[in-house]
């Protein structure tokens, strides 16, 4: 029988057959360390109750560890060209089905009614994405309303170190605050470079999310306008806190004083960067201000 087909040589074997090229434009980098697949798999605790959906699976590498593990996967991949690969290395798994799809036009919550036997199950998104579109898929998934049991995605380093960010740190950003809002993000383990075909001029790690334990001490009065204003907040990162909000007020007096009562009522000192805020003290800033018609 075939090698593992994130192996290094099957790899190759098949793109020399099928006469793959990896197109830069769709972010193609593909795994050939089976340690790091397998682990993969490992991070999201896949099991054969799970219902997986892999997020361009290029040659099948990925796809096959998740066949085996998994109940059932639903692969989107956008390039034709990998169709009929993927259809025959795919072939011993009756549990995968590939669909030649852009996963930031899918409509995740019709399709997981429409692909998966038992759609009930737990639903676990599990990728080593396209590096250029890491954050708008992202969002796209946290945005859904899907009920993710885990995320567990490959990204570059740098990204994953923002996403997992603690406050204070130059990392720490309104894509943490994003992320945070909704689940539980940490690294799962680093990879390097060298794993990939052909290698990406970065390194990578696996970020892992979960659904939050705890759930937040209070909601923001408008999701859309919350985001909106910590992206203000943040908009001159190295300038105080005082000086990110004051546009609020414009030029009047009055309203720069509100803005200042408000922070020495939730005891915010104005001198703080704004990477010092937690995401519950930029909630409770954002609904005072709100309270006060800012
Ligand atoms: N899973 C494979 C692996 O680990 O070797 C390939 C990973 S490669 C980094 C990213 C894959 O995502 C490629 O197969 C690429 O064609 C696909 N892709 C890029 N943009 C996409 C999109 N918008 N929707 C679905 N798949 C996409």
């Amino acid at each position: 029988s075939n090698p593992e087909i994130g192996s290094l040589n099957r790899t190759r074997a098949i793109m020399k057959e099928y006469g793959i090229h990896a197109k830069k434009g769709f972010g193609q980098n593909f795994l050939t360390d089976l340690n790091v697949l397998k682990n993969i798999v490992k991070a999201a605790a896949i099991t054969k109750e799970d219902n997986v959906i892999e997020i361009g699976p290029g040659l099948g590498a990925l796809t096959e560890q998740l066949a085996q593990a998994a109940g059932q996967v639903v692969a989107l991949e956008i390039d034709t060209d990998l169709l009929p690969v993927l259809d025959e290395v795919l072939s011993p798994y009756d549990n995968v089905k590939v669909l030649n799809q852009d996963v930031l036009k899918a409509d995740l919550p019709a399709l997981i009614q429409e692909q998966f036997a038992d759609p009930g199950r737990p639903i676990k998104v599990v990728a080593n994405l396209p590096y250029y579109i890491t954050s708008p898929i992202l969002m796209g998934l946290l945005e859904s309303p899907v009920a993710w049991s885990a995320i567990c995605v490959m990204m570059q380093k740098e990204v994953a170190q923002r996403l997992t960010a603690q406050p204070g740190t130059k990392e720490y950003g309104s894509l943490t605050l994003a992320i945070e809002y909704r689940m539980q993000a940490r690294i799962a383990f680093g990879v390097s470079r060298h794993a990939f075909v052909p290698a990406p001029n970065v390194d990578s790690a696996i970020v892992v999310l979960t659904p939050r334990t705890q759930p937040l001490a209070a909601k923001p009065y408008d999701e859309g306008k919350f985001f909106g204003f910590v992206k203000n907040c943040f908009a001159h990162r190295r300038k105080s806190l005082w000086n990110n909000l004051k546009p609020l007020a414009g030029k009047d007096a009055d309203k720069q004083v509100v803005i200042q009562n408000v922070l020495a009522e939730l005891s915010i000192s104005p001198q703080l960067r704004p990477e010092k805020l937690t995401l519950e003290q930029f909630i409770t800033l954002a609904n005072q201000l709100h309270a006060q018609k800012l």
